[in-house]
């Protein structure tokens, strides 16, 4: 038996690992979980390196208390990239590697094994379409479950997916569609099916031809494609290419929910080796696919955000679908950005050879189109839309303009002429609710957050007021609580109140609402867009979510109702989401044979990116935007780090802050500018103050160095107890 020192990173929020003693003949490799007595408790740490006995002996160290793992869940690829990634984002390593684990592993549960008995299907039941077994719906269940599972699933899985369900099986296995089985991974090299895909149009046959010489080393591609111009059947192509090779690819989306028609395309395109990979799994699905992935038995891992942390067999390809998607960037915990890792990660993929990494959009992020300008990526575009027409963009002054529940007449005219034709209105507001304020006629009382400084906005289906800041409810008072007065009225618009005004304008015509609290039950965003594709004439009113990637071949017409918003911003990347947000509305209307009109309505039509945007579309706008940043010295063109504090007391993060920016600047670093303390533009949220403190650079380096010598002054600092702080790298979101 030997003593080893092991180099253990713990799950804490505390930047250092920690030595603990084992005594095996053969110490744990890295990678391996292993549980360690921590404080008075007992933590789960994964071993990341072994110490040389001598350097600290005498020391008094506390022993392993359980080996976890057979064998390291990191390999030393993935565990390289996780150091990479804690180290960049000046995050603790444990909490960094805590991320990347699936939750049961996170808190020391046994893996799963994989060997696990189960239930497939038969060669008979492969062939049922559960779609069709209406009068069956349990044993419907458990055959799409079965099929969604690459045909077998572990009998602890199917009862946590679908509940107690052994009557079913035994129904259905009477039938000889299922039989028992042990959930073996299927063998890595399963063959693709032998579908080819639709021809390809010149750009995407160009598009394909340039990155594919690429797929033996690192590349990187900004592949922007306006909508519908066929940047997923890119993807396919060269997806099928690398997996022919036998290595594995990695696709991330923004929001699995909203693109289910992407995943639903890989999956019927490249068949078995896929896994996909979201927040949205039980615990016990995401950790198979997670393994499989580990274990290369999944060769093609479509995932959000997180799936950039998760582990990945012989990497040779990296998609980033929608990457200017702000939901790339964690906004809490371990704020890192996916779309910056994903590159990052091509970049160190098999043994530092690398491999492709494709960053697809109809709207990239300047960020993305200033390191194409700079070499750093390559740009290819798709400029056209098979089959179809682009949609025209024109702007409604609606200064002096009478409005009714919003909408100008010249808006609800176009929209009638659209209903006439047998056609389909889109009107987007990115405001859920019926009123974003309840306020008093008499007295001037206005719905607050009590916890907030923001307004409540008014339900009017749930008759309630709500902050959509931090979520406290309350029914929405009959009389004012302030003057007792009967005269309250909601002021604004909100999509609910769009849907009631259209309602009673024109009566009889199919309303469809799609936004968050329309679709809050599970499939219920499938459900209302099959009606909508399936219908004829008919209006859809939603929030930013019907301006993901759906198709809606019956849209003719796409009002917008409020644009300004996004014009003034607290935000400087405000102009910038309104213009991605305002294209990808766009790119709803005429995707079938019809062309589309898309009408903007605003108070500012002379304001020049709107204009430019209007006038010019997108490439036109983001080259004058970009101009603006380089003249502002904002990033793309400087580097930022964002000290956010918050506390209960008013003056605490402020002077916490003061503390921190009287640090930096004894730290003499000339080329990091500090801006602040200042209040968050939202100083009261959720019952907390809360102030920013703001590090800008020119260059990355001279950031990254101070940021490591800052931090741990920072920790010792007296306030910050009194404070909660965080450190946002690359922030994408001041607020
Ligand atoms: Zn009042
Ligand atoms: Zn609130």
């Amino acid at each position: 038996v030997k003593r080893s020192i092991l180099e253990v990173a713990v799950d804490v929020p505390l930047p250092t690992v920690y030595d603990y003693l084992v005594e095996t003949e053969e110490p744990p490799a890295p990678g391996v979980r292993v549980a360690v007595p921590f404080g008075n408790g007992r933590r789960c740490g994964v071993v990341v390196g072994h110490r040389v006995a001598a350097a600290v002996a005498g020391a008094k160290l506390r022993g392993v208390e359980t080996i976890l793992d057979e064998r390291p869940l990191f390999d030393a690829e993935h565990l390289a990239f996780l150091r990479w990634a804690a180290d960049y984002y000046h995050h603790p390593l444990g909490e960094v590697l805590g991320a990347a684990l699936p939750v049961r592993l996170r808190r020391g549960e046994a893996a799963l094994p994989l060997g696990e008995a189960g239930w497939r299907l038969t060669a008979a039941g492969a062939s049922v379409d559960p779609a069709h077994q209406r009068r069956a719906p349990r044993q419907a269940a458990v055959l799409a479950q079965l099929r969604e599972h690459l045909g077998a699933l572990g009998h602890g899985t199917l009862t946590e997916l679908l509940g107690a369900c052994t009557p079913t099986l035994r129904a259905l296995r009477a039938k000889g569609w299922v039989e028992p089985c042990r959930v073996k991974d299927p063998p890595p090299g399963v063959a693709l099916p032998e579908e080819a895909g639709p021809e390809l149009t010149g750009e995407q046959r160009r598009a394909v031809a340039a990155m594919m010489p690429a797929v033996a080393g690192f590349a990187a591609f900004l592949l922007e494609g306006v909508t519908g111009s066929g940047k997923t059947e890119v993807y396919l192509r060269l997806a099928r290419a690398v997996l022919v090779q036998g290595r594995s690819v990695l696709v991330l989306v923004p929001e699995i929910a909203l693109t289910p028609q992407l995943v639903r395309r890989f999956t019927r395109r490249l068949g078995d080796c896929v896994a996909v990979l979201h927040s949205g799994l039980a615990d016990r699905e995401r950790e198979v696919a997670w393994q499989k992935a580990r274990l290369g038995a999944a060769r093609l891992v479509i995932g959000t955000r997180s799936a950039v942390l998760g582990p990945l067999a012989n990497l040779g390809l990296v998609i980033v679908d929608e990457e200017h998607d702000p939901s790339f960037k964690q906004q809490d915990g371990f704020r890192y950005s996916a779309r910056d890792l994903a590159v990052v990660r091509a970049r160190r993929a098999r043994g530092g050879r690398g491999c492709p990494v494709v960053l697809g959009s109809a709207t990239p992020s300047l960020e993305s189109l200033h390191n194409a300008g700079a070499g750093r990526f390559v740009h290819l575009q798709l400029h056209r839309r098979p089959g179809a027409v682009m949609p025209t963009l024109a702007l409604l002054d609606i200064r002096d303009q009478p409005l009714e529940g919003g909408m100008s007449r010249v808006l609800l005219q176009a929209l009638e002429q659209t209903l006439a034709a047998g056609d389909q209105g889109l009107v987007f507001l990115n405001r859920r609710g019926f009123a974003p304020v309840l306020a008093c006629y008499d007295c001037g009382w206005l719905s607050d957050c009590p916890r907030c400084d923001a307004r409540q906005t008014l339900h009017a289906t749930s008759g309630l007021l709500w902050c959509h800041h931090c979520g406290a409810q309350r029914r929405a008072p009959v009389r004012c609580p302030q003057c007792g007065a009967h005269d309250l009225h909601p002021l604004g618009q909100g999509t609910q109140r769009l849907e009631e005004t259209l309602a009673g304008r024109f009566p009889g015509v199919p309303l469809i609402r799609i936004d968050r609290d329309a679709t809050r039950r599970k499939g219920s965003l499938e459900r209302l867009l099959n009606v909508a594709r399936a219908g004829n004439a008919a209006l859809l009113v939603g929030t930013q979510m019907l301006a993901k990637g759906h198709h809606l071949p019956r849209v003719t017409l796409v009002g917008v109702v409020d644009v300004d918003g996004g014009l003034f911003g607290a935000d400087f990347r405000a102009a910038e989401r309104m213009a991605q947000l305002l294209i990808q509305v766009a790119g709803r209307a005429g995707r079938g044979d019809a062309t589309g009109r898309v009408l903007i309505q605003t108070r500012y039509p002379d304001h020049p990116l709107l204009r430019t945007l209007v006038q010019g579309g997108y490439p036109a706008f983001a080259a004058a935007a970009l101009a603006e940043r380089a003249a502002a010295q904002l990033p793309p063109f400087a580097f930022q780090a964002l000290f956010r504090a918050e506390a209960t007391k008013p003056d605490d993060p402020r002077a916490f802050l003061e503390g921190v920016a009287a640090l930096t600047i004894e730290l003499r670093v000339p080329e990091v500018e500090a801006w602040g303390p200042v209040p968050a533009p939202m100083e009261r949220k959720a019952g907390r103050y809360r102030a920013h403190l703001l590090l800008q650079s020119r260059g990355r380096p001279p950031l990254h160095s101070l940021l490591r010598r800052l931090l741990p002054a920072v920790r010792a600092l007296a306030g910050s107890r009194r404070v909660r702080w965080s450190l946002d790298v690359d922030p994408v979101e001041l607020l």
